[in-house]
Formats: structure tokens, sequence, C-alpha cells
């Protein structure tokens, strides 16, 4: 089959890896239709983060192709979503919440295991792992939807839960990638009554007032926490979620999280969290990588029903042979987020 390949730093490109085939009783083999490139997958084609040779990407929906003996809660022919990581829901770890630590799970396009980016995936934990999508027919803006429950909508909603946001909140949202637009649709779709988007760009102020926005703040650093706190008549937000990871990004959310307050952080942390300050103002965090297959369930049902349409962060699209392009165009900031279209339905 064909799949992308990364090779190294800015060195991605399609090429052939062996047709995935069931190994397992609980494999299932999972055609690709539409994948995406990630935010974190950017750090390895920057040489940020070391990559292995070999496969990458893990964010796709498909069709299911085949299954092992064991799997009976997909069939051949379901579309499916599959969540970033795989995961058995029935290890401790699974069972507590956090199925990114499961004792059976695994990444998806680690090099060895097969990618979200190429025509088939070889799915372990298969029955526990891919969501099912109920109905036909389904539009390319519903299915572009569906791919991000894979991952970018399943963050950027792990970091309104991880910050508690409830109905009526004050949320500020740091970071205007996939996942902080995703980050203001979830806080918007769990009631927050005023969602303070971070934006210097006229185009993704524009998804992110689409997604439930209220107010746009065009500053960084100490000028976006003064006009935070303008605009919170010095209180601070509800809730903070930090969506990017960087230093400033972080020291950004805590300040201007309401003493109180807890601090929902998805964005991979290249920076420390102000352990001091947030300690005397009685200030949480919580977060992480997040538990999208526990997420997806809930989310689909607002993607089916048209209540949200998180596939706007996809601006940009590719086919598989141009999948280098796919990453150039997030590097240049050319594009919010790159689909690649696989296979069709
Ligand atoms: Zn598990």
């Amino acid at each position: 089959m064909r799949a992308a390949i990364f090779r190294g730093p800015r060195d991605i490109e399609v090429g052939e890896r062996p047709d995935p085939v069931i190994r397992e009783p609980t494999d299932a083999i999972v055609r690709v239709v539409l994948a995406c490139v990630c935010g974190s997958d950017l750090w390895y084609y920057r040489g940020e983060s070391p990559h292995a040779v070999g496969s990458i990407g893990h964010e796709f929906i498909g069709v299911v192709e085949a299954t092992g003996s064991e799997v009976s809660a997909v069939s051949p022919g379901d579309l499916v979503v599959a969540p970033f990581i795989y995961s058995d829901m029935s290890c401790p770890h699974c069972l507590h919440g956090s199925t990114i630590s499961c004792k059976l799970g695994g990444n998806f396009g680690n090099g060895t295991i097969d990618g979200g980016q190429g025509e088939a995936v070889r799915v372990p934990q298969a029955g526990s792992t891919l969501v099912p999508v109920p109905g036909s027919g389904h539009s390319d803006q519903t299915l572009r939807s569906l791919l991000t429950l894979s991952d970018v909508l399943a963050t950027g909603h792990h970091a309104a839960v991880s910050a508690g946001v409830s109905r009526g909140d004050v949320v500020a949202v740091v970071g205007d990638g996939a996942v902080g637009l995703s980050a203001v649709l979830a806080a918007s779709r769990l009631g927050a009554r005023r969602v303070i988007a971070l934006s210097r760009h006229p185009d993704r102020q524009a998804i992110a007032k689409e997604f439930g926005a209220t107010d746009i703040v065009a500053g960084r650093g100490e000028e976006a926490t003064e006009a935070i706190m303008d605009l919170t008549g010095g209180i601070g937000a509800d809730a903070s979620l930090e969506c990017v990871g960087t230093p400033q990004a972080i020291a950004t959310a805590f300040s201007i999280a309401r003493p109180g307050s807890t601090v929902g952080m998805v964005g991979v942390p290249h920076g420390d969290v102000p352990t001091a300050q947030t300690f005397f103002r009685n200030v949480g965090w919580r977060g992480g990588p997040a538990p999208a297959r526990i997420y997806i369930p809930e989310l689909l049902g607002d993607v089916l029903s048209g209540a949200i349409n998180p596939g706007l962060v996809l601006d940009y699209e590719t086919d598989l042979d141009h999948v280098a392009d796919a990453y150039a165009a997030m590097d240049e900031r050319r594009a919010i987020k790159s689909l690649i279209r696989v296979g069709s339905l």
C-alpha cells in the first residue's frame, strides 16, 4: 500500500509499506478515507522532537475492511472514527479514564505501527478502539467534522473539561491553532457565557467567532493579560485553556486564571508551570493528552446533528501524493490544519 513515510526532518514523502493484515484476533483493517496532519506532527517535521523513520499520522476515519475473530463491536463496511491512541478500555488506566496510558495501548504512526496518513491501517484492540458512525450518505462536511474527533476536537474538549468549564463561565483560550479553535468550540458547547479567544490572525478570529468566541484579544504576553483582566473587571477567567505549550503561552494562561480556578493544559509543555504564583492564588491545573476514545461518542452526536461543525479548522487539502505539501502548508502557516484525502466511502 501507499503511505506517508517520515524519513527525517522536512523529509516526508509517499512511499510503499506492506499491506496490513490481521495478526491478532483483536485486530481490524481499516481502509483510510480522510486523514490530517497534527500540530504535533510538525514537531517531528521541524526536527524539534524525534520520530522513527517510517509510518506517521494518527488522525483518520475510514471503512472497516476486515476484522479478527474476537472483534464484534465493528464489522466490515462500517464507517469508523479512530482515536489517536488505541486502547482496550478495560485495563485499570482505561477504567479510570486515562486511555492514553492503556496497558495494551499504543500510538498510530510511530514509525512501525501503521499511521493514519496511508491507504490502510491495522488497528490493534479494534473492538474497543474504533467508534462506528451510525447512518449513511454523510456529506463531505460531516466527514471532515468526524475526522476532527480523532484528535483535535477531542483535545480542545479535553482542555475545557480539564478546566471544569461549566454553564455561565467566562473562559479564555490561549492559542488560535486548530486545537485552540476547537477549545473555543468546546467551551461554547459546554455553556460558557463568554469565550475570549486570543488571536492575531483575521482568518482564525473568524473561525473562533463561528465557534462561539464572544471576544477577541489580539495582543500577546502582558498585553493579552492586561486586556483579559480589563474584560473581566480585574477578576480573571473562570477557566483558562492553554492550547499552545510555549513558555509565553503557559505564563499567559496562568496569569489570566481567576484565583481558585483551574487551568486546562493541552499544549505539550515546553515551559514550566509557575508553581509559587499558582499556589498562592489557589489555582490548579489539569490536562495532558486527551482520552479521545472516551469523548468521541458524546461529541459524535453533535457532529451528526449538525449542532457543531468542527471540520472548519481543516482549511487546506491535499491528496496522499502531495502529503509533503500538507506538512509544508502548516509549517509555513499557509494552513491552520491540512486535510489529506486518501480514499472515498
Ligand atoms: Zn487500557
